[in-house]
């Protein structure tokens, strides 16, 4: 029997609901593919820091380092909300996505057939498209010094290193050769400094995939483009910033954001989680959806462990669930059967293993 350990970090809100799904979902793999998981629990966010007055205790990170992947919920409340920002969930996220060296952040939008009709566009637009997001996590303006709120004036650093342009780059081209062999590097070329040097670097890295087409786009028109044609979209390449804000619009043209798994990875421990937030708003009250999540376990399978067909099963699982008219309240406008909690669901997706 194959053994793996697994760091699993909860977080705050509706992360732990999610988080037990998604394990249960796997357990169920497990049994079906002879593996066995070793879950280790860790604390982050908002629950470490009351406990440790940290958002991301050393512990934390050592485990997650010495784990063969983590499996993430979310974190953040607004409980928290007002705390300085070396205290906050947040910089608890961004200082492990630093730790574990995962700068190359994989956000695939895939529309499921049965939920057409639960994007907010029209099903002829939606119908079909397969895009894959490939962010840069651990550099941009999230991480640039220098940044200070000095209260009459605050300011943040955009900065890009040519060597961190080349490698999120080459993850991005080395996809797409696996894919439709399309790449659109998304910047603000026409007014930063930072995004002519991300320009100049991505056409560079080109030259080493000649099979594969690249285009640019501003990040302007690549969030209208999204909405209007998105099936024109194989490989979208893109910073920190706007990468986390493009990848949550694309993420309703799915119909929610509780649909789209993530993959976070580039050191030797990759980081698996919903895009979505904490949701504090429905916490508690069993209505979180937590494909997003089981999903990402499924990335997991498939980008840490190998294990492909392990994947493959929650990915039809997840397919068969919402075919039979399985819901959660997110999606259950349209052809909803029976509208489940985040735990019935999970044991719905689990039997389909
Ligand atoms: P959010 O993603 O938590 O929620 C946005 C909206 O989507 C809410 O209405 C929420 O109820 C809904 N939603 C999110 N996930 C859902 C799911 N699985 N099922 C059904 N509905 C879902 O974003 P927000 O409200 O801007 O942020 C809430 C907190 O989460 C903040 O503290 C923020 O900093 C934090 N956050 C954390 C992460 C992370 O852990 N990776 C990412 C984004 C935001």
């Amino acid at each position: 029997m194959k053994q793996y350990n697994i760091a699993v970090i909860k977080g705050d809100g509706i992360g732990p609901e999610i988080v037990d799904e998604a394990i249960k979902v796997l357990n169920t793999v497990g049994k079906k593919r002879n593996i066995q998981f070793n879950y280790k629990e860790y604390l982050m966010g908002g629950c470490a820091y009351d406990k440790y007055a940290d958002p991301l205790p050393q512990e934390t990170l050592d485990g997650a380092l010495k784990s063969d992947a983590v499996l993430f919920g979310a974190i953040g409340g607004y409980k928290w909300d007002n705390l300085p920002r070396d205290k906050r969930p947040e910089s608890g996220l961004l200082r492990l996505r630093s730790g574990l060296d995962a700068f190359a952040n994989l956000r695939p939008v895939k529309i499921y057939d049965e939920l057409c009709e639960a994007s907010t566009l029209k099903k002829e637009v939606v119908e079909g498209v397969d895009l894959m997001v490939v962010r840069e996590l651990t550099g941009g303006i999230y991480f640039g010094k220098p940044r200070e709120n000095l209260k009459d004036k605050a300011y943040n650093t955009m900065v890009y290193t040519k060597k961190e342009i080349q490698r999120i780059a080459k993850v991005a081209f080395e996809i797409a050769q696996k894919r439709r062999k399309k790449v659109c590097s998304v910047d603000k070329a026409n007014v930063l400094e930072v995004s002519q040097l991300w320009r100049e670097t991505v056409i560079e890295v080109s030259k080493n995939y000649p099979e594969v087409e690249l285009t640019h786009m501003y990040v302007d028109n690549a969030s209208m483009q999204l909405i209007r044609d998105p099936k024109q979209f194989d490989v979208i390449l893109t910073g920190n910033i706007f990468g986390d804000i493009l990848s949550d619009e694309a993420s309703m043209i799915s119909g929610s954001i509780g649909l789209l798994p993530s993959a976070s990875m580039g050191g030797s421990v990759g980081l698996y989680e919903p895009i979505h937030g904490s949701a504090p708003d429905i916490a508690g009250l069993g209505k979180a959806n937590p494909i997003a999540t089981i999903s990402s376990a499924g990335m997991m399978l498939k980008y840490s462990l190998g294990e492909n067909e392990g994947a493959k099963l929650i990915d039809e699982a997840i397919t068969k669930t919402l075919a039979d008219g399985y819901r959660t309240g997110d999606i259950s406008k349209y052809g909803a059967k029976k509208v489940c909690s985040t735990s019935e669901i999970g044991t719905i997706i689990a039997n389909n293993i």
